[in-house]
């Protein structure tokens, strides 16, 4: 069966979720799972738009709170101090948008595909969840929306480092051929090839899977697992037997994450706000109206196949990838 997204403007947003059974979600405190945007970014959310949705969901009796985990990189989000001081720097404050924000740093083991994730005890004890995923490109996977907003926003930091350590490349030495594209995708500049040899400074690698992704010669293996696999793995460790309405900003589409200081250029023109209970369906709705536009555009900038995550959670049951689009 085919999963309803629905295509909107921001000047419909009330409508769009009138499709929404929200009786479960009324006289609710439920997470608003947000990325507010690293130090430096210029496209994360904008506050008038959350603000427009936050309004819209307590007009129907619901108590969203702004949610979010702290990072595994050294940055102003690592700390939940720091990521309080940004929202404040953002804009996303209870006196801008009208409700409570909370960062929070513990996490709860949900085991997935034979893998434990931490996942926030916020989202861990919530029946009733609101996911605003801003759609962009990113470095390790390509593209990133609902999944992805859950699949490395909704778990700890502990997790996202295990995440980003499993996709680390282990060599093949029998099968390389020395061909050095590792060396020139790899966008932390990690790996260095010269006749005959393969050398990687470790200390530089992000664990984004890039060079593994586009070895084609069998050359590097992932250490445990592909980033996108776990990626999915972790967003159904988050989301699986709750109630979660997905909401995905398609606008201010740039190369880089919301996390990235450095996220430009903007790589598609602005197409508008989907609404689904379904990641995986809202995902490949979002990307595929990117790509009617521009064909494999974040393949070509972040030499990355963003289609694996979908792929993937539809192998492990996070969603469904056919969907019928009804705007509005
Ligand atoms: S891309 Fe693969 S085959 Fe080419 S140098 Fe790197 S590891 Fe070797
Ligand atoms: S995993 Fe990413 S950062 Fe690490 S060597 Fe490969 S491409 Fe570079």
């Amino acid at each position: 069966m085919k999963k309803v997204v629905f295509f909107t403007d921001e000047n419909k947003i009330r409508e769009a979720l009138d499709n929404f059974n929200l009786k479960g979600f009324e006289n609710k405190k439920i997470p608003f799972k947000l990325h507010m945007g690293e130090k430096g970014n210029i496209y994360f959310p904008k506050t008038q738009t959350v603000k427009k949705v936050i309004k819209a969901l307590q007009e129907r009796k619901i108590e969203p709170f702004l949610f979010d985990t702290t990072v595994a990189y050294n940055a102003m989000r690592h700390t939940k101090e720091g990521y309080y001081e940004l929202t404040k720097m953002h804009g996303f404050t209870k006196e801008n948008i009208g409700c409570d924000v909370v960062i929070d740093d513990k996490g709860i083991p949900v085991k997935i595909e034979g893998r434990d994730y931490e996942v926030a005890e916020h989202l861990y004890k919530s029946s009733h969840i609101f996911a605003f995923s801003h759609v962009k490109g990113h470095i390790a996977t390509g593209f990133g929306g609902a999944i992805k907003n859950f699949g490395m926003g909704g778990v700890t930091k502990e997790t996202k480092r295990k995440m980003h350590h499993g996709s680390r490349p282990v060599f093949q030495k029998d099968k390389c051929t020395y061909c050095g594209v590792c060396g020139e995708v790899c966008p932390f500049n990690a790996i260095t090839v010269k006749e005959n040899t393969w050398n990687q400074n470790i200390n530089k690698c992000f664990g984004c899977g890039v060079c593994v992704e586009n070895c084609k010669n069998g050359g590097l293996s992932y250490k445990d697992a592909d980033i996108q696999f776990v990626l999915a793995c972790a967003a159904k460790a988050c989301v699986q037997d709750k109630n979660v309405i997905y909401f995905n900003d398609v606008n201010r589409i740039a190369r880089g994450c919301d996390c990235d200081p450095d996220a430009g250029p903007v790589i598609c023109p602005d197409i508008g706000y989907l609404m689904s209970d379904d990641p995986v369906a809202i995902d490949k709705a979002s990307l595929d109206l990117i790509y009617n536009i521009k064909p494999n555009v974040f393949e070509k900038y972040n030499h990355v196949n963003p289609k694996k995550q979908i792929i993937f959670g539809e192998e492990i049951g996070l969603g469904s990838s056919k969907y019928k689009l009804i705007e509005i």
